[in-house]
């Protein structure tokens, strides 16, 4: 399939995006290995559309699908392709979703507007970015004394209302308060948040957490930075500042088998 830019790694704020339809495709035409990357609608006639460009986010490292409607670029209509699911296929980025009305579709070769659903993209971006934060906090107490100087972080997971960090060691309960405070105090601070494409090598040797597997694109590997605090290799959307993550709110923690989990939420400040 047709390679599609991920124009989100570049530029995250984009909320709107022309550009012309590659290929569309009945969910049951694709190959079997494609077609269980979806899950099933409850109702009407799934498709996927390519496009060579897309501003919307596919599901992976943590962060749930974007959603939204592909529309056509000079008509008055209403939407005509609703995105469900956007989901990965190296090269391409597949849009899963259903045209309203049903009857209706699109060309190959036409323009077409993406719109992306942006009240849950926000949402995304924050819990996106306050795993990274809680990830530091917890990594800036464990270099002070406060934490375990053994604690690694192992995996990380964005959704709403099951977000949490997880790391290798053990985080007592009663450490929630120091997490929470040191959140906070970076979160005051109003840090930074950018991205840079940095060599495999130089994403090894700088990150905080490599998780399984590193890989450059063209460009190399796709690093986010908190405020010079620390880097991890990621390939989701972010806050540009980290005072529009409201308030991070640590939750709980669980510890199992060596494993302590923190689950954390955000709110508006
Ligand atoms: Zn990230």
């Amino acid at each position: 399939m047709q390679k599609t830019e991920a124009l989100y790694q570049k530029d995250a704020s984009l909320q709107t995006h022309e550009t012309t339809i590659s290929s569309i495709t009945p969910v049951s035409d694709l190959p079997q290995d494609l077609q269980t990357l979806f899950k099933t609608l409850e109702s009407g006639q799934p498709y996927v559309v390519t496009t060579p460009q897309t501003i919307f986010h596919a599901q992976g490292g943590g962060q749930p699908t974007d959603t939204g409607s592909i529309i056509l670029s000079h008509s008055g209509e209403e939407a005509v392709f609703k995105v469900h699911q956007v989901r990965k296929a190296d090269p391409a980025i597949l849009h899963m979703g259903t045209f309203t009305p049903a009857d209706s579709t699109l060309k190959i070769g036409q323009e077409v507007k993406q719109v992306v659903d942006w009240g849950s993209r926000v949402l995304n971006s924050r819990l996106h970015t306050a795993g990274h934060v809680l990830g530091l906090a917890i990594r800036s107490l464990s270099r002070t004394g406060v934490l375990p100087a053994d604690l690694k972080e192992v995996k990380a997971s964005h959704y709403p209302g099951a977000a949490f960090v997880e790391f290798q060691g053990l985080i007592a309960g009663d450490k929630k308060s120091a997490m929470q405070e040191k959140v906070d105090e970076l979160v005051r601070q109003d840090l930074d948040v950018t991205i840079h494409f940095w060599s495999e090598e130089e994403a090894k040797e700088r990150c905080a957490v490599v998780l399984e597997g590193v890989k450059g694109g063209e460009e190399g590997v796709r690093v986010v930075e908190v405020g010079g605090l620390g880097s991890y290799p990621c390939g989701g959307t972010h806050v540009q500042r980290l005072r529009e993550l409201g308030r991070v709110v640590v939750r709980n923690v669980k510890r199992q088998k060596g494993i302590s989990k923190v689950s954390y939420e955000v709110v508006e400040a």
